[in-house]
């Protein structure tokens, strides 16, 4: 068996799905590895970085691959130099993208997206949302920290003495609750707010006091659910009163396959600081803040909101070991007797699946 990967192509893009730490692991299971020449290169594994491994140009590597791992879904043409039946696994970005989805089908790709893989004990070794947003909380934090025009930490000096800054963190999913462990380790003050009620005793654990606007919503799988505009009321309400005295705030809240709740309207960034700066993690998905503009600047009245995008390309080295990891750990689950075998009995399976032999299984 062949497993695969090309150099990412996505814009900014600078993780690779496989490393010289898998491709060993790989190796040690029988498979042969191939690669695009340079494919590590800009997550710092140049190509001698990797032993036993195979180079070749993208051509030749679509042509030759079983199975192909990637970070992001590659440029649509990819699919056309697959060979029929070629396993595809990785962050295929299927909400919203049913014709990437009818394409792959069309050409009888076996496609994984392990975005869809459950929330459970098992899966968790495979779980790239996981491990990404745990990057992306800790760049989001950093880039906070960095372009704040205040020191995080409390400093007593002798030209007198610094209060620390005061950080709000909302949405205390994985990447919440890295950025909430970034701004302790920077000496910030920090607080945390979800809407799930079991985040309240996770944010505590690390130092940090959970802010409680009595909105609870609690959904399936682990996850949250969208608000009613009632709850929204509330929330909205509870929150404008609190961010008056607030530095800086890290938005991390968002809902499976929906666009991210707006929970910060322009009405409130009027009401804070000026010298405020809002970093919003979930601009990739529209942002939790009315104001944010998906990868740019916007300053309003004094106050400066951040919409960075790809957050994980940021820190490629280990966002590039952690992801390859989990594809290596699913990759796994797929090969049974030196064959590719997926077992669509194994939930794991069946629910990343989003097409085999020419059926769309994902419904947007
Ligand atoms: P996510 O990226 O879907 O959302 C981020 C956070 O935003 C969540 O905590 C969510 O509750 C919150 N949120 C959504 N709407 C909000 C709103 N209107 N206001 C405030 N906050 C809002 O979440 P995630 O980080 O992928 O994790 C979701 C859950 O899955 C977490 O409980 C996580 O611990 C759990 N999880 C479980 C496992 C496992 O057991 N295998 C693995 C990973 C994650």
């Amino acid at each position: 068996i062949t497993v695969a990967a090309l150099r990412e192509t996505a814009a900014g893009e600078r993780r690779v799905a496989i490393t010289p730490e898998v491709a060993k692991k790989l190796r040690g299971k029988g498979l042969r590895v191939l690669l695009e020449h340079g494919a590590g290169a800009s997550a710092g594994f140049p190509d001698s970085s990797y032993a036993d491994v195979e180079f070749a140009d993208a051509a030749a590597v679509q042509a030759q691959a079983d199975l192909l791992a990637c970070v992001l879904p590659p440029d649509d043409a990819v699919w056309g130099g697959l060979r029929e039946g070629t396993v595809v696994v990785g962050q295929l970005r299927p909400y919203g993208a049913a014709a990437r989805i009818v394409a792959m089908g069309k050409r009888k790709l076996t496609a994984f997206s392990l975005e869809l893989l459950p929330r459970t004990t098992r899966a968790q070794a495979m779980d790239v949302l996981s491990s990404q947003a745990a990057v992306a909380g800790y760049r989001a934090m950093l880039i906070a920290a960095e372009s704040a025009p205040k020191f995080f930490p409390m400093l007593t000096t002798a030209a007198g003495t610094i209060r620390p800054s005061r950080v709000l963190v909302i949405g205390a999913g994985v990447a919440g609750l890295q950025a909430i462990a970034t701004a302790r380790r920077l000496g910030a003050q920090i607080e945390g707010y979800d809407v799930r009620p079991e985040t309240r005793e996770q944010v505590e654990s690390l130092g940090a006091k959970f802010l409680d606007l009595g909105v609870s919503a609690a959904g399936s799988g682990g996850y949250a659910r969208e608000l009613s505009a009632e709850e929204r009321a509330a929330q909205q309400q509870a929150l404008a009163d609190h961010l008056k005295a607030v530095d800086v705030i890290v938005t991390t809240a968002a809902v499976p396959g929906r666009p991210s709740p707006k929970i910060l309207t322009a009405a409130m960034v009027e009401g804070m600081k000026p010298g405020a700066l809002i970093v919003d993690l979930a601009a990739e998905g529209g942002g939790n803040c009315e104001l944010t503009r998906p990868g740019e600047r916007v300053e309003h009245g004094g106050v400066v909101i951040l919409g960075p995008l790809n957050l994980p390309a940021g820190a490629p080295l280990h966002a590039s070991e952690m992801y390859a990891r989990n594809v290596y750990n699913f990759v796994e689950l797929l090969v049974q007797d030196g064959a590719l075998k997926p077992d669509f009995n194994d939930e794991l399976v069946a629910k990343s699946c989003v097409t085999h032999g020419g059926e769309p299984h994902f419904q947007n």
